[in-house]
């Protein structure tokens, strides 16, 4: 019979798997279980659908047998089994495998790590087998098939007999060696151990043969008093796992660890969640829900290709592997599940959307979700902000997202960078620095804290002894929008509009200047050639001679996203060029205008270019911008 090869994939982690290190090892049975588990629950969700399978929930079992003589390990179950393509499709390759996505990601972390932290899934068995035998037969099927592999070699196919539906895996483990010892995993009580540690929660019976002793039964009449009992050993078939999902089960009964191991099983995540929610509601609607704030982002999660939701249970069964209804965007990170007694098992993805039950769910989640993110913020700040980091960008595009629906509900959760100090702040900790008569909440746009503070426009505003919010991400601004204002106070732009932060008098004497000056404004203007709105005498200005500014909605910052985004017609700023009438720059100005209006022309350039550099937007055209500065120096 010809063998066949692994994928190239497959075969690297095979590798892996066979030169794992010991501590780890005992996982494989995890993985096995867990393959079992859900091949029952394919068939039985399938019985409940159907109703005509013949079969009911008491006939479903896990075993697992040790045959020390044999040196094998067989794990074996009664459900929805593999036809001969399945058996080759999904043991003959690994391409779905959450762990190995992972792998590409961090392809420097150590292997070993992965191992231990995930599991990976059906070839954890080679690393304590020489060789896997798989005999499966599909339910409803009457052939079975059996794949056989020694590992790295490849494997084969050939038809087997079987009595009944479902899976066995029969494992051939390995010999002991100086160092390992894999007798361990023949051991009734090593196995028990092992079950009971990762498997508890499995919600079919996982049953094993162990034997046990007893007394011996006493001969009739025979004087027993003062002789030692006697003892006998017979085996017993035992159910090595409590079958109550640990969702079910109570809190104070659960340890953080017992959670972590959950969570990294079931969502395939390396890192500890930041936060685990475990909560049942009764009443309105009764359900368990048991949600995990990641620690970090999973590498596509700004991407197109991730898919939000939470696994969802009628009754301890899965009918939905991530029902998007649950969670809303801006929560788009949580992972989890929840478990409901009032879901009908048939129910569609068309009719979920649309069930009464699941909305009242979500928005209690919602809430939930919500205020344990406050309470994180509240207690442990440390954590919080590395969760920002994470997902602070979901929680801003969730402001801005549904015409700012949601803003209310996630204004307190986002923190930003600031003038006040090189630690994140929220909003009500700015509007708590307030001074007295402060009427807006200043912000200013830049792609790094540094760029942001060394802009002239922040200069007065910092000046006067407000403080304000430095805005790095693209999403900031357009959050701000949709928010409008917080606690009464308007968002304000360093940038633009009238920042009002002029005594009358002065306001009054900035006017005079202006119409005094408007004509070599109107020049410069028209010197420019439509590149600016207008030229303007700034009000915002202290050390620096020039900076550009934008009037109307879309500021300077938006510009740059609409730029950097795949559309037609982006939308563009109104740009306004400020000039400084404190700067010296400003009185040459002046007296070009009077004296050499060629020179001015070349000026204004030079003056629009600067401020563009300082926007860290690019000059329209570099070279001319250079030459007209060296014309400068060599005068
Ligand atoms: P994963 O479980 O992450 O998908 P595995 O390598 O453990 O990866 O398994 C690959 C696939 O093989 C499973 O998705 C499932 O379709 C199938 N499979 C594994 N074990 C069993 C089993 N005991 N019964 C039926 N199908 C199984």
């Amino acid at each position: 019979m010809a063998k066949k090869q692994f994928k190239a994939e497959s075969k690297r982690l095979l590798d892996m798997m066979i030169h794992s290190i010991y501590t780890h090892r005992e996982i494989f049975l995890r993985e096995l279980i867990s393959n079992a588990s859900d091949a029952i629950d394919k068939l039985y969700y399938q019985t409940l659908q159907d109703g005509n399978t013949g079969l009911s929930r008491e006939d479903f079992s896990i075993e697992i047998i040790p045959d020390k003589e044999k040196r094998t390990l067989t794990v074996r179950d009664n459900g929805c089994g593999m036809t001969r393509e399945e058996l080759e499709n999904n043991l003959g390759t690994i391409a779905k495998s959450g762990s190995l996505a992972f792998k590409k990601e961090n392809d420097a972390k150590e292997d070993i790590d992965i191992i231990g932290q995930f599991g990976v899934g059906f070839y954890s068995a080679f690393m304590v087998s020489d060789d896997v035998t798989v005999v499966s037969r599909p339910f409803g099927a009457s052939e079975a098939w059996k794949w056989y592999s020694t590992g790295s070699e490849g494997y084969t196919v050939e038809p087997a007999g079987k009595d009944s539906h479902g899976t066995e895996i029969i494992m051939k483990i390995k010999d002991n060696t100086e160092e390992d010892n894999y007798d361990e995993f023949l051991d009734p009580w090593r196995l028990r151990g092992i079950v009971k540690k990762y498997s508890d929660y499995i919600r079919y019976p996982i049953r094993m043969d162990v034997e046990k002793s007893r007394p011996k039964a006493q001969p009739e009449g025979e004087e027993a008093k003062d002789k030692e009992p006697e003892y006998e050993t017979y085996t017993e078939k035992e159910t090595l796992n409590s079958m109550v999902p640990i969702w079910r089960k109570n809190k104070s009964e659960l340890t953080h660890e017992d959670y972590c191991n959950f969570y990294r099983d079931k969502f395939f995540d390396y890192n500890e969640p930041l936060r685990v929610i475990h909560s049942s509601t009764e009443g309105a609607s009764t359900y368990n829900a048991l949600l995990f704030i990641p620690g970090k982002a999973p590498f596509d999660y700004y991407s197109r290709e991730y898919e939000k939701g939470l696994q969802l249970y009628s009754n301890g069964v899965l009918i939905m592997d991530k029902c998007p209804d649950l969670l809303p965007d801006c929560f788009s990170f949580v992972r989890g599940l929840v478990d409901s007694q009032d879901l009908s098992l048939n129910i569609s993805r068309e009719m979920l959307q649309h069930d009464r039950q699941l909305k009242i769910i979500a928005g209690r989640l919602e809430k939930k979700i919500k205020s344990e993110l406050e309470a994180m913020l509240r207690d442990e700040r440390e954590k919080y902000v590395s969760f920002f980091q994470a997902f602070g960008r979901q929680l801003k595009f969730g402001v801005y997202g549904d015409y700012g629906a949601h803003a209310d509900l996630l204004k307190d959760l986002l923190l930003f960078h600031s003038s006040a100090g090189k630690e994140l702040t929220t909003l009500a900790e700015y509007a708590g620095r307030m001074p007295e008569g402060q009427k807006a909440i200043y912000y200013a746009c830049g792609d790094t804290v540094e760029h942001i503070e060394q802009l002239p426009q922040t200069e007065l505003v910092r000046d006067k002894g407000y403080e304000i919010l430095y805005l790095t991400e693209d999403v900031d601004e357009f959050a701000f929008q949709a928010m409008r204002q917080y606690q009464e106070k308007p968002f304000q732009s360093v940038s633009a509009g009238d920042l009002d932060l002029e005594s009358e008098e002065e306001k009054k004497q900035a006017e005079e200047q202006a119409a005094e000056h408007k004509d070599l404004f109107a020049f410069m203007a028209e010197a420019l050639g439509g590149k600016v709105k207008e030229v303007r005498l700034s009000r915002r200005l202290k050390s620096h001679p020039v900076c550009l500014t934008a009037d109307g909605a879309i500021s300077l910052e938006m510009e740059k996203v609409f730029a950097s985004m795949p559309a037609e017609n982006k939308p563009k700023a109104e740009r306004v060029l400020e000039l400084n009438p404190g700067h010296p720059v400003f009185q040459t100005l002046t007296e070009l205008y009077q004296n050499d209006r060629e020179k001015l022309k070349t000026y204004a350039d030079i003056l629009y270019g600067e401020a563009l550099l300082i926007e860290g937007m690019p000059v329209e055209d570099p070279t001319a911008f250079a030459n007209a500065v060296c014309a400068l120096m060599t005068k």
